[in-house]
């Protein structure tokens, strides 16, 4: 039986997760559920899988989480530093980061200190402190298994391959919903087309990132610091259908593949019980109904983000910090329609050009330019909107 922690409990993957661990009562338990905002998901969740404990991090909703719990012998607590408290508990197992943004990182630093093995769906923890989270990873003797369907196909990929040596991997991306339109039709795309994804079903900010290819960027640098691989190893393709979800190419010219139907419940699943496979009822391929497989190269003239991470991950230091931060401000004001979708981009690279760079950045350095960068992103968005 593992012991799971599941922080971010109410959103996309949280939830998924906890479908998963419903659907396997004698492997997994719930411990501990984290939520930020959600706190009627909170409680309805705590009804059903009776944790030990529950977080709600905005200490707003502590008062209703408590009443509406009260005579369940769940305990109840609010705020970022009780997460940060709690997750070292010593009845853990393995902690699943599945919350958005920068904020996850603390808490998984914090779980990997206390020793605990790491599912990680939060993208933003390796991509602003990869190098930071590795050594520390090391250095506690834990695991820390990636979520992401892409990063999951090449861990399956290479398992079992041990010290053999990969050439190359190739990320795929489903290339979102306006991978066809026009850089004009773009310009002009508003938020309820973007958030509409044509394969996943994810929350608000990741499938914004995914329309706008930043999500691969991410997933690019998240790569290069799950597989200690160089950047010029790292190749992305646009695969319209999200069957295959990455391949690895090794140095005889073999190239492995994992295939699935997109749902994230399978790498969640393998996430959790990695290195076994575990059996489950997850609706399964037919090659009947997707009897062509594409594929088509990315166009980074119109999707510029990727461009720019791979740039940020040329560079490293706290340049993909400054970028993530840029990157959230900006999704959050086109979902609040004051910057346009191409905007989008003019803020990461302007953010990105202006910054203090930091070769060897520690996690105050972080946190210091992840401030900046939201704040500059911030003004500088304003300035625009008022043009
Ligand atoms: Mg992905």
């Amino acid at each position: 039986m593992k012991r799971l922690a599941v922080l971010g409990s109410t959103g996309s993957i949280g939830t998924q997760t906890l479908d998963v661990i419903e659907s396997h009562p004698d492997d997994f338990t719930v411990e501990l559920l984290t939520a930020y905002n959600n706190v009627d998901r909170l409680i309805a969740q705590a009804k059903k899988h009776r944790p030990d404990t529950v977080v709600i991090v905005n200490e707003d909703h502590y008062k209703i989480l408590k009443d509406k719990l009260s005579g369940l012998p769940i305990k109840v607590y609010a705020g970022l530093s009780a997460v940060e408290q709690l997750i070292a508990m010593p009845g853990i197992d393995m902690v699943v980061a599945a919350m958005v943004g920068f904020s996850g990182l603390r808490p998984v630093i914090k779980a990997i200190e206390s020793g605990k093995d790491i599912a990680l769906a939060n993208k933003e923890t390796l991509v602003v402190a990869g190098g930071i989270i590795n050594g520390l990873v090391m250095e506690h003797g834990v695991k820390i298994i990636p979520v992401d369907s892409e990063h999951s196909a090449i861990l399956q990929c290479l398992t079992g391959e041990s010290d053999n040596p990969v050439e190359k991997i190739t990320l795929t991306a489903s290339g979102g919903p306006f991978r066809n339109y026009s850089i004009d039709r773009l310009c002009n795309v508003r938020p309820e087309e973007a958030l509409k994804h044509p394969n996943w079903a994810m929350g608000n900010k990741i499938t914004i990132d995914s329309a706008s290819m930043m999500n691969k960027g991410l997933e690019v640098i998240e790569a290069k610091w799950f597989f200690d691989i160089r950047p010029d190893q790292i190749e992305v393709i646009i695969h319209p259908q999200s069957i295959i979800h990455s391949f690895v190419h090794f140095s005889d010219g073999s190239i492995k593949a994992q295939l699935g139907l997109p749902d994230m419940r399978l790498p969640i699943i393998y996430a959790l019980s990695y290195p076994n496979r575990m059996s489950t009822d997850l609706p399964r391929f037919d090659f009947r109904q997707f009897n062509k497989l594409t594929f088509e190269e990315v166009d980074t003239k119109k999707f510029r983000n990727l461009a720019l991470a791979y740039k940020a991950l040329e560079k490293g230091g706290n340049l993909p910090c400054a970028m993530n931060a840029a990157n959230e401000i900006a999704v959050e004001a086109f979902l609040d329609e004051r910057i346009g979708f191409m905007q989008m981009t003019g803020v990461i690279e302007k953010i990105m050009d202006g910054m203090k760079y930091i070769q060897n950045p520690g996690i105050e350095d972080l946190e210091e330019t992840d401030r900046f960068s939201r704040i500059a992103a911030g003004e500088y968005i304003q300035k625009i909107v008022v043009k």
